[in-house]
């Protein structure tokens, strides 16, 4: 079991040289909210979401994790304000080895296996990652997870890892 706000956080406390050195800003919404995962792999799939962010929006700009529950499912939303993802491009960004427009003119030898990974992984903890983008105004990356038990507790939620 574990916190989502606090590991959000903590993720954004590892990249903070990062937030500095490129001038953007970190607000979450929402939380504490308790998750049964795999703690080192949700992880793994939260720095890989926000480094992209990171790269992604120029200096000014705002990352914002929202963190909501309903009787379905807990999520956890990582927004961006940053150039967004062409509509052409966004069923592919989850393929394995795709680099888009934005990645290739960030960096030449981008690998294009970030997301690729991250989803594997979502899916492997069953979880589930869905991507929403506008070009110029920003990227969202969701962490869907579903209720597979509840518990009485109010705030809290558990979901079944399948590792
Ligand atoms: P690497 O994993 O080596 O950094 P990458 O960034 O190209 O490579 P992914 O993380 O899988 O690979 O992302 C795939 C593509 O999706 C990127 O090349 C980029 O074009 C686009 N992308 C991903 N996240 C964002 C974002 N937050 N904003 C804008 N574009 C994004």
């Amino acid at each position: 079991e574990y916190d989502l706000a606090a590991l959000v956080d903590s993720v954004i406390v590892d990249q903070r040289n990062s937030f500095i050195a490129r001038g953007i800003r970190f607000t979450r919404v929402g939380g504490p909210l308790t998750v049964v995962t795999d703690e080192k792999w949700l992880r793994f799939i939260l720095t890989q979401v926000v480094s992209n962010a990171l790269k992604y929006t120029a200096s000014g700009g705002r990352i914002t994790a929202t963190i909501s529950d309903n009787s379905q499912e807990a999520t956890l939303t990582l927004a961006d304000t940053g150039i967004g993802i062409p509509a052409d491009e966004l069923h592919r960004v989850f393929e394995k080895g795709f680099t888009g427009t934005n990645g290739r003119n960030a960096n030449q030898r981008a690998t294009g296996l970030g997301l690729y990974l991250a989803d594997r992984l979502s899916q492997k903890l069953g979880h589930k990652l869905t991507l929403t983008s506008q070009v110029g105004q920003g990227t969202q990356v969701t962490v869907h997870f579903p209720h597979l038990s509840f518990y009485g507790e109010k705030g809290t939620t558990l979901t079944k890892p399948q590792v």
